[in-house]
């Protein structure tokens, strides 16, 4: 498998400083030195808390905000070292897919021009190639052909982001970062979404980072997930691993915050539901951030930050004290 992005020592500070007058500067630590990898092809589930820093990753990425430190390097080069119009270029590659589809539509602009807004931007193509290709992008999104000349208000809240997908996938990207792309829409409708969504990944060999704040959003399309909390990846594995055998005990509650169907596991689950706030990213807490939340605390979280190291092949995770067979038992 070929690595198509990479994401090394990523962070994102905001100055939050109030007044001009204080000496020392108090900063919002949105995404606080991260990294992984996304495979070409593959899907990366990034979940965690609101305020965790997954919309900001997917916004860095995209070059929509600029870094405080770290590399972003996509199919092998290092976006901060490319020109305006080299980066313009790289761009057209990674697309995003927002959550709520209706602010992200133009709601003056009819579903042609919406779509065909990319196209014009990016490439040369005669009016009728124009329309031609409009019309292939809604048959991929299943959107009857004729809608082209309707507005965003006249559709419901799937077909709206059936207009989203098929404008990020005119240029034929590798990349579409998908930020909590089915969280505002209805069950029913989440899965159909999410059904042309791995659908478009065969046909167009697309690669998808999707950004949601529960597992269960993320378990049907993600092939790895990675985990935030308060600015940092905490667990970062493959689907299977990470919920059969969570190592991280923020992994664990949020495992159990996840409706399960057998009783059984229900009890077995029992005590590690997630108590108490997020705190500030402003205000990170000492040690280990976790620790004020997690139920396996000890002395040593509340000192030393755990790094994030590989348990075990292709399972990585930030705490001193990871679960065993998440469980809750701990290691020594
Ligand atoms: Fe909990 Fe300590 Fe692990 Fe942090 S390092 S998650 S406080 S056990
Ligand atoms: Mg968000």
């Amino acid at each position: 498998m070929t690595v198509i992005l990479s994401v090394r020592g990523l962070k994102k500070y905001f100055d939050v400083t109030e007044g001009w007058w204080k000496k020392e500067k108090q900063y919002l630590k949105a995404v606080d030195h991260i990294s992984f990898d996304v495979n070409d092809g593959e899907t990366l589930g990034i979940v965690g808390e609101s305020g965790c820093g997954k919309s900001t990753t997917g916004n860095l990425i995209m070059q929509l905000l600029e870094k405080t430190e770290g590399e972003i390097i996509f199919q092998g080069v290092d976006l901060s070292t490319l020109s305006k119009q080299e980066l313009r270029k790289k761009r057209a590659e990674m697309q995003m897919i927002f959550q709520d589809p209706f602010s992200s539509l133009n709601p003056r602009m009819k579903v042609f021009d919406i779509i065909a807004e990319p196209l014009l931007t990016h490439l040369n193509l005669s009016s009728e190639r124009l329309k031609e290709e409009v019309l292939s992008l809604m048959d991929q999104v299943g959107l009857d052909r004729s809608y082209i000349h309707r507005y965003p208000h006249e559709f419901s809240g799937g077909q709206r982001q059936r207009i989203g997908i098929a404008r990020a996938i005119a240029l034929k990207p590798k990349l579409i970062i998908c930020d909590e792309p089915v969280s505002a829409l209805d069950v029913s409708i989440q899965s159909q979404i999410l059904n042309l969504m791995s659908k478009l990944q065969k046909e167009l060999r697309l690669t998808f980072i999707f950004i949601a704040h529960g597992l269960p959003a993320v378990k049907y399309i993600s092939d790895k997930i990675a985990v935030m909390y308060l600015g940092k990846i905490v667990e970062l594995t493959t689907k299977e691993k990470l919920f059969s055998k969570p190592l991280h005990p923020y992994t664990e509650g949020l495992l159990s915050a996840v409706p399960l169907p057998d009783p059984m596991l229900r009890n077995k689950k029992e005590g590690v539901i997630l108590e108490g706030d997020i705190p500030s990213p402003t205000n990170i807490p000492s040690g280990c951030r976790f620790h004020p939340r997690c139920p396996h605390a000890q002395e040593k979280c509340k000192k030393e930050e755990p790094t994030f190291i590989a348990h075990e092949e292709e399972h990585y995770v930030a705490c001193h004290f990871p679960l065993k067979e998440g469980v809750g038992v701990l290691e020594k």
